[in-house]
């Protein structure tokens, strides 16, 4: 089978180096005037969504004691299978975690969890600054999640579906 070649002309009257010189020069001389939109970080942050799903954070009673009741339902709506929940009971029969641990590592930070909880214990934040050098640095035991300070994350609400 005869193999078809296609002799493509170089449009010589096109290629001009001075004329695409100054056009490259006009581009970099109207960028120089346009609003910049590059954010200087990590001195200067950008607000995130009040919906956004990030660094979990274990809500507190006021006497400083974890929320949680071990009750079991986070890990077991838990897609990612990264919640850790080890119950305990008190002599008057109050349940609380003997461990709990999140790895957020695994967590794709679905908020099923925080959906979930029966006592607005565990909450997914407003938060995304959490590298760590190993993979152990991402696993956040009951203290360390308690320990969180940052803003937590609004549920989705079906009556203001874009969060306004
Ligand atoms: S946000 Fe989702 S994946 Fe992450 S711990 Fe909670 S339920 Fe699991
Ligand atoms: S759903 Fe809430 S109360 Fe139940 S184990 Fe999870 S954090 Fe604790």
């Amino acid at each position: 089978m005869p193999i078809g070649v296609k002799v493509v002309e170089r449009p010589v009257e096109q290629t001009s180096y001075m004329r695409a010189t100054l056009g490259g020069m006009k581009r970099t001389i109207k960028h120089m005037f346009e609003q910049k939109v590059t954010t200087q970080y990590p001195e200067e942050k950008e607000s995130i969504s009040k919906r956004w799903r990030g660094t979990h954070r274990m809500l507190t009673t006021e006497d400083g004691k974890a929320k949680c009741v071990a009750c079991g339902l986070c890990p077991s709506v838990c897609p990612a299978n990264c919640i850790k929940l080890v119950p305990g009971e008190d002599e008057q029969g109050n349940r609380y975690p003997l461990v709990f641990e999140i790895d957020e590592f695994r967590c794709i930070f679905c908020g099923y969890c925080q959906e979930v909880c029966p006592e607005e214990a565990i909450h997914v934040g407003r938060h995304y600054e959490n590298a760590e050098y190993s993979r152990e640095g991402f696993v956040y035991d009951l203290e360390r999640l308690m320990a969180q300070t940052h803003p937590v994350c609004e549920l989705w609400d079906p009556a203001d579906p874009k969060g306004e």
